[in-house]
């Protein structure tokens, strides 16, 4: 008699166990790793990952209320028309990002990346600064959709993006709006907004991130050996994900809900990014 559940389960955790033996042995001969993240890395620090309206108005009953979703919030024109509710959004997460402790995974990455002949680099779709926070250099982390940790002008008058270091918002959680004073650009006055990719975003100031990459691009170029390790990014919000695959090395991708790899070389670890990256670094043995 057998109990397929079980078995299933069994053999799941024996696939994941082979594919962790495969990337460790693909990381143990590379001499440059590129992470590429999305949301899913977030998860294990206990940051939500917005996934669907319900995932994100569990996080933001006020906006569920007024049924305005991710997509209308996360919108330039959410602050011509509603500026103290996009910041009660916005300002909420500053500070959830600023609080959050990064998880065991970033500072294992960050171990694997001292014992790397030409250490690691990050391209992320994540604009929380948990990299940073972790210990990585900030000129070696590409923030592809921009960071909340930055400002910039709403009326795109020339003044590069600004950090947002002294600004503390107070924020009424429970209507989801910003009290304190709004933030202002300090050279025309105008509305300060943050330097984050919007939805249906044509005023992004992105230029530091683009230096970032074009370093990023530098750095691979001098490699060898380099491989990918895709953590978290999913397919909604590809631009981690199709980064990471647009270069034509071996990849490993760590995610639990979309596994999939295309070629043969490359190894799918179908669980969550602090599980996988402290078994991996068990089996290479570093410390
Ligand atoms: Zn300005």
């Amino acid at each position: 008699m057998t109990i397929p559940a079980d078995e299933n389960q069994i053999q799941h955790q024996h696939q994941i166990q082979e594919n962790l033996d495969a990337a460790a042995e693909l990381i143990a001969e590379a001499d440059a790793v590129l992470v590429c993240s999305g949301a899913g890395i977030g998860i294990d620090s206990g940051l939500p990952d917005f996934r669907g309206d319900n995932g994100f108005w569990n996080a933001y009953p006020a906006l569920g209320t007024r049924g305005i979703s991710f997509v209308e919030i996360a919108n330039p024109q959410a602050f011509r028309q509603h500026p103290r509710l996009a910041w009660g959004f916005y300002g909420h997460r500053l500070q959830l990002y600023r609080q959050v402790q990064p998880h065991l995974g970033f500072s294992h990455l960050l171990r694997l990346a001292k014992a790397l002949p030409l250490g690691m680099r990050h391209f992320t779709s994540n604009v929380d600064g948990q990299f940073q926070k972790a210990g990585f250099a900030s000129e070696h982390v590409v923030e592809c959709h921009g960071s909340i940790h930055y400002l910039q002008c709403s009326r795109q008058c020339g003044n590069p993006a600004w950090p947002a270091t002294g600004f503390e918002p107070e924020i009424d959680e429970a209507q989801c709006l910003l009290l304190s004073e709004l933030p202002v650009c300090p050279v025309c006055g105008g509305l300060a907004r943050p330097n984050i990719l919007m939805f249906g975003d044509w005023d992004f100031e992105g230029d530091r991130y683009q230096q970032a990459q074009d370093r990023l691009l530098t750095w691979f170029a001098r490699s060898q050996r380099a491989i990918v390790i895709e953590i978290g990014a999913g397919t909604a919000i590809p631009s981690a994900r199709r980064f990471g695959a647009a270069l034509d090395v071996p990849l490993i991708r760590i995610n639990p809900g979309e596994p999939g790899v295309a070629r043969s070389r490359d190894v799918s670890i179908a669980t969550g990014a602090q599980n996988a990256l402290t078994r991996l670094v068990e089996l290479l043995k570093i410390t």
